[in-house]
């Protein structure tokens, strides 16, 4: 956002899939929990100190980006999303019909993290999830549900940190080596 305001952009906007979250603690997130409340960092700051409002439109996502004839970006469709909860009571985004949108755009840059992984494995496999919808494995065994699988990282923890990864893709290959051989000598 204050990079975009450098470069004298003639209008920014921020596309967020969450929606707002409160600007005071819901009872539900007591100290000393870390506190989920509403945020303005410098760069939103700015934005509405140059355009008068926060750049920021929650509960939105982006459907398709379209270009020019020289295939240079042109627009971006998006619609509005609710919040519902699924059959295994996670919340997942449901799109709303008839807040489909087009922006003008020139430059999008994508900067986002993800919610949880990807359905497909854990559904073909029969992979246990946990109530964050991360693959179910205690840290250092790395062993799921199902005989032989077993799940380190992102996948297993939730959205996290290259050291993370590293340390968990060492212990889980040490696992496997413990399972296939029986006993292992990595550390
Ligand atoms: C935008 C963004 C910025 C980040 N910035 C930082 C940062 O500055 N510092 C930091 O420490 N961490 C950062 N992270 C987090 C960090 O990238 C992750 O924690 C880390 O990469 C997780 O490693 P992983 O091996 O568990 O998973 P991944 O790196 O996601 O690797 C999973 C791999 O599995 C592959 N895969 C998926 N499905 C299949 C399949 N069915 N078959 C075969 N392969 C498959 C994928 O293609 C991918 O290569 C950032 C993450 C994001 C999204």
């Amino acid at each position: 956002m204050g990079t975009s305001l450098r470069h004298r952009c003639k209008s920014v906007t921020q596309l967020e899939i969450m929606p707002q979250l409160p600007l005071e603690r819901g009872s539900n997130n007591p100290w000393p929990e870390y506190p989920r409340v509403h945020k303005v960092d410098y760069g939103q700051q700015e934005a509405a100190a140059i355009f008068g409002e926060d750049p920021r439109q929650y509960c939105i996502t982006a459907k398709k980006f379209v270009g020019d004839e020289q295939g240079q970006l042109k627009e971006v469709h998006t619609v509005k999303v609710e919040w519902v909860k699924d059959d295994l009571g996670r919340f997942t985004p449901r799109e709303i019909a008839g807040t489909e949108k087009v922006w003008p755009a020139q430059l999008v840059l994508l900067a986002m993290g993800f919610t949880g992984p990807e359905e497909t494995l854990f559904e073909q496999l029969g992979v246990e999830r946990d109530e964050r919808s991360n693959a179910k494995a205690e840290y250092g065994k790395f062993a799921t549900n199902l005989e032989g699988v077993f799940s380190a990282g992102d996948m297993r923890r939730g959205q996290s940190l290259v050291i993370w990864a590293i340390n968990e893709g060492r212990g889980a290959a040490r696992e496997c080596d413990r399972y296939l051989m029986g006993s292992t000598n990595l550390l």
